[in-house]
């Protein structure tokens, strides 16, 4: 579904990534590991189209999607849901789901039932839910970071490219974030998940890879690789 082949890229002169290679499978969730600044959230920018590949190849349902703007690559299926509050904050939060299917008004995507969609979201999203017409610049970090999930899904994407989506949140909703990715991957959902939870992360999983300094050092399925010593000890405190 998702190839991504000797993917370079980085920030000006800085190169971060140096060349990687990552299989995503249809209706799979792979996860990607690594340490703090080891390129986890430049290798999503790259695939979405924030930032542009200075070399490798990155293909979605076999489109060559390398290159291209974010834009064109959200209508071939592809949504990104990044670090930390990306919303529209003066929007409410009914609003903010809503234009997570912007793509659906397009001839890009099929544009199905939108609003029963939303309430689809709102309903896997109870916190959301509760708070529907508040402005999404008022919901708590945990929340807004639900609520670029939520706004994800609504481009009923091939692919969701997930970025730390427990970022911020108490412990009692990252159980929720979690348990809502697996009710994703029941749905059949791909999707390309990066957290600092990589124990939580490796155990909803599929298939797992760890990156190093822009470098994929260690790939397995997500059951060897909890269980791989060195992972253990970097990754899963010891
Ligand atoms: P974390 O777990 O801390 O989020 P990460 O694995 O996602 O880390 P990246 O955010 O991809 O790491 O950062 C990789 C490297 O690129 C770091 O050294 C970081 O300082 C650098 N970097 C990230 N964004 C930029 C930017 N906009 N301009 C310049 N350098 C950047």
């Amino acid at each position: 579904m998702l190839k991504i082949e000797n993917l370079q890229a980085g920030y000006g002169k800085v190169q971060v990534l140096h060349g990687i290679t990552i299989h995503v499978p249809k209706g799979k969730i792979v996860t990607l590991i690594g340490s703090n600044g080891a390129g986890k959230t430049t290798t999503m920018r790259a695939v979405s189209g924030m930032i542009k590949p200075t070399s490798g190849q990155i293909m979605l349902s076999g489109q060559d999607i390398t290159g291209l703007d974010s834009h064109q690559i959200a209508r071939r299926g592809l949504a990104h849901s990044p670090e930390g509050r990306r919303v529209f904050p003066t929007l409410s939060v009914v609003d903010n789901i809503r234009l997570g299917a912007f793509v659906r008004y397009t001839n890009a995507r099929p544009k199905g039932d939108v609003e029963g969609d939303v309430d689809k979201a709102l309903e896997m999203f109870p916190r959301l839910k509760e708070r529907t017409h508040q402005l999404a610049g008022t919901l708590s970090g945990g929340e807004q970071q639900m609520l670029a999930m939520a706004r994800a899904v609504m481009l009923n994407p091939e692919v969701i490219l997930l970025d730390e989506p427990s970022m911020g949140l108490a412990p009692i909703l990252v159980e929720e974030v979690f348990n809502i990715i697996s009710r994703l991957k029941a749905q059949g959902v791909t999707m390309l998940l990066v957290e600092q939870f990589a124990a939580a992360a490796l155990k909803v999983a599929d298939y797992g890879y760890v990156l190093e300094n822009g470098r994929i050092s260690v790939h397995g399925p997500a059951a060897k690789l909890k269980d791989d010593p060195a992972v253990k000890a970097a990754y899963l405190g010891g």
